[in-house]
């Protein structure tokens, strides 16, 4: 029985919503993928994709648990529960507790509740996904996949900030994140360049709502635009990114704004939606800038910006730039975010290839700058749901104890 059990489940639970993604073997592509959504909410349902389709299951007010179960029952429905081996949890901060990917127990899970400080928007809800998909899948083993992993080799130059060593002996520090995407991106690049796993240079920028770049020296990650919270660096869909730290205190003390009005400010109200004042979706802000819209026009020239000036930046950790990847839903399907970037490094050598950049989108993989003696530019369409399934294939053991009848 054991050895048919080859299939991941992986799981990335937020606070209302949760996706998960069903791989069969070593394959690319989810089996079954899909996610609850608005959960605790009367309008709670959950929403499942195979090749057949769609199917939406009403969850009548349910959270979490209510989805899981569900889920669980439509895996049995199709005989799929039987084949789970392991299940793969994304957890997005790993402090400096957790390098790896990691085989989760009760205590474990209890000391990835206690990085919550670090990530209060994200862990506490990923723990809770991990929770309670043991209680509903409690026979397989668990594994949490970090966010953070990929980046622990950074070295003390970038992961310092330059404040006192109380707080830095805190774990005030650089931590980045985005880092299964990161390192599944650079490994694929290395690959379709054919360059040398032990000697190589990337900066890859993941570009969506959420918004990081790292170099990439070597197979490993040298320095990247996220900090100590996924606020720091590129501008984001509602995230400010880099902002001078006065500016808060300049904020507090003329505004009256408290911490938890400054928290919402930078995270939910700021970015693209923040500068355009129209949306923070890259599309909208696209279409909107070519009608004239200044507040868009504004955005995206922020946000190009400060992209290529993180780029140029990222560079100086490496030895040689081979190339600049984009991944990520805008990375993956701009063009023009593509271009315009692209533009700006200039300096670096890289001259965009017009009509290959223009006809890469919706999941495409490949060269969009022109091949000459510079750097390369190229588009890899990221899969952290794989990824992370590949960790967590990791740990199946043969030997597990069969599932409830
Ligand atoms: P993600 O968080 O990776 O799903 O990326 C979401 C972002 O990708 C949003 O800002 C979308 O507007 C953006 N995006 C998706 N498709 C396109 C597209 N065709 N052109 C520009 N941006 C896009």
């Amino acid at each position: 029985m054991a050895e048919t059990r080859q299939h991941v489940l992986v799981i990335n639970c937020g606070s209302s919503s949760l996706k998960f993604s069903l791989f069969a073997g070593t394959a690319r592509s989810a089996l079954l993928s899909g996610l609850a959504e608005n959960l605790g909410q009367t309008d709670s349902r959950l929403i499942l994709k195979d090749h057949g389709g769609k199917t939406i299951v009403a969850l009548d007010g349910g959270g979490h648990g209510a989805a899981l179960r569900r889920l669980m029952a439509e895996l049995q429905d199709r005989h799929l529960l039987d084949a789970i081996g392991a299940v793969g949890h994304r957890i997005v901060h790993g402090g400096e507790r957790f390098l790896d990917a990691t085989r989760l127990d009760m205590d474990l899970l209890t000391e990835v509740e206690a990085l919550s400080y670090l990530a209060p928007l994200h862990n506490p809800a990923n723990v809770l996904g991990v929770r309670v998909a043991m209680e509903v899948l409690g026979w397989v083993p668990h594994v949490a996949v970090f966010d953070t992993s990929f980046h622990t080799t950074i070295p003390r130059a970038a992961h310092s900030y330059a404040i006192p060593r109380a707080y830095r002996d805190a774990g005030v520090r650089r931590y980045g994140f985005h880092g299964t995407s990161h390192g599944f991106v650079a490994r694929e690049a290395v690959e379709l360049l054919g360059l040398d796993a032990e000697d190589h240079g990337l900066v890859i920028a993941h570009l969506g709502n959420g918004s990081s770049a790292t170099a990439v020296l070597n197979g490993k990650s040298v320095d990247t635009s996220m900090g100590l919270t996924p606020l720091e660096g590129l501008v984001m869909g509602t995230r400010s990114g880099d902002i001078d730290p006065g500016a808060l205190f300049h904020l507090s003390r003329r505004n009256g704004l408290s911490i938890d009005d400054l928290d919402s400010l930078l995270n939910r109200e700021s970015g693209l939606l923040g500068l355009s004042g129209l949306s923070n979706d890259c599309r909208t802000l696209e279409s909107a800038a070519a009608e004239g819209h200044d507040g868009a026009n504004l955005a995206m020239d922020v946000m190009v910006h400060r992209l290529a000036r993180y780029i140029g930046g990222l560079a100086t950790s490496l030895r040689r730039l081979d190339a600049v990847v984009f991944t990520g839903g805008i990375g993956e399907n701009s063009p023009l975010v593509r271009e315009r970037t692209i533009d700006r490094l200039g300096v670096l050598g890289i001259v965009c290839d017009q009509a290959a950049n223009a006809a890469m989108f919706g999941g495409r993989t490949g060269l969009v700058s022109v091949q000459n003696a510079g750097p390369a530019a190229l588009v890899i369409a990221t899969n952290e749901e794989w990824a992370i399934a590949n960790e967590a294939r990791r740990h199946m053991t043969g030997s597990q104890p069969t599932p409830p009848a």
